[in-house]
């Protein structure tokens, strides 16, 4: 079928991508799922920093690839025994959450609880590919990347079956988007790599999406919060939705204040060694950020001997989807993890090379592509 999606041509091309267009919105050929793959209706898309980190190069892709990976949608068709049984089945009409991390559930990745990635998941995405190896995206006959196995900025994607979770269809498709990625990322690194105790304090330096996202599930879990961001409206924002404190990086530094669960979630080592030093004596730092592959951060080994401190890297929120997201939506639905509050615009798909910029600028939270 015909579908309309935004590709990225380049990498890494100048600033402002509003003006230098990197993405653009394209006719392309979208094949019929597969078997164990299924055909979606986008209905929401979010932007998130790590498809700013394709688009500006620090995340090596190959292109044209059709962007996206934070999404929703309803089952229009499936492949050849996609359907599934038990209480992972999909039917048609089903609303999905699309999530970046495919998890086959055989490799030795998927035997970690999600302490590491799926195996065969994360080399499809670094392919460009669906699991399994396929390509159901082209354009004039040439082929057209999938990102991470979702490339969800468009009407309709093709994805495999390991790459959803059913959402019951009180969840708006605006809310299930954030839950696959920003939630799962920055929720994941407060409740399965942070594992704070009952009452303790989590600090979230860096408050993007993910960040957000780990401040309102540690709110959610009863815990106060601490935020810590460069630009002072993230901080308002960051007070607005319940935090009981926050700083800029130099205040943190001049205050003392520690907590006993940091989660860095900004990306860049200057964040980290701030989160490293924000975590209390005998703490934990968990470190959620992708910075660029080249960069270092400078940490004392004796701090960490001497108070007894843990660094714990969780990649993507050391999320299992299948598990997580109905955890996050039973909280939603409590009342208690108010996701709509991630989402700061509403945007249409030709407006994608501007939110790329508004992303990399901090102007956003979470925007929406709504189709
Ligand atoms: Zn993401
Ligand atoms: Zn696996």
């Amino acid at each position: 079928m015909n579908i309309t999606g935004a590709v990225l041509e380049e990498v890494g091309a100048g600033r402002p991508f509003a003006a230098s267009r990197p993405i653009s919105i394209a006719e392309l050929e979208l094949d019929e799922p597969g078997p164990g793959e299924l055909l979606v209706r986008i209905e929401a898309a979010g932007v998130c920093h790590s498809d700013l980190s394709v688009v500006d190069g620090s995340r090596i892709r190959p292109v044209p690839m059709l962007l996206g990976h934070e999404a929703a949608g309803i089952v229009v068709r499936l492949g050849a025994g996609s359907g599934g049984s038990g209480k992972s089945k999909l039917a048609i009409g089903d609303r999905v959450v699309m999530t970046f991390l495919p998890r086959c559930g055989a490799c030795a990745g998927c035997a970690t609880g999600g302490r590491l990635p799926c195996e065969v998941g994360s080399a499809a995405n670094t392919a460009g590919t669906l699991v399994g190896g396929a390509r159901r995206l082209s354009r004039d006959g040439v082929p057209v990347s999938h990102h991470l196995g979702v490339s969800a900025f468009a009407t309709h994607a093709v994805v495999n079956r390991t790459s959803v979770v059913r959402v019951d269809s009180d969840v708006p498709p605006d809310v299930a988007a954030v839950l696959g990625c920003a939630v799962l990322t920055g929720g994941g690194a407060v409740l399965n790599a942070g594992h704070p105790a009952l009452g303790e304090t989590v600090m979230v330096v860096g408050l993007g999406g993910v960040g957000m996202a780990a401040l309102l599930t540690a709110i959610a879990a009863g815990h106060p919060v601490v935020g810590v961001d460069a630009v002072p409206e993230k901080l308002e924002r960051a007070l607005a939705l319940g935090a009981s404190e926050v700083f800029t990086p130099e205040e943190l530094a001049e205050s003392g204040v520690t907590a006993s669960v940091v989660v860095e979630a900004a990306g860049n080592p200057r964040a980290f060694e701030t989160a490293v030093s924000g975590t209390s004596v005998g703490g934990t730092t968990v470190t959620v950020g992708l910075p660029s592959p080249t960069a270092m951060a400078s940490i004392s080994p004796l701090g960490l001997v001497a108070e007894a401190r843990t660094i714990v890297g969780s990649y993507l929120g050391s999320a299992v989807p299948q598990r997580d997201i109905p955890r996050y939506v039973n909280l939603w639905r409590a009342g208690r993890l108010p996701v709509e509050e991630l989402i700061s615009a509403r945007i249409s798909l030709d407006g994608i090379n501007q939110a790329m910029d508004d992303l990399a600028d901090g102007l956003a939270i979470r925007q929406i592509i709504e189709f």
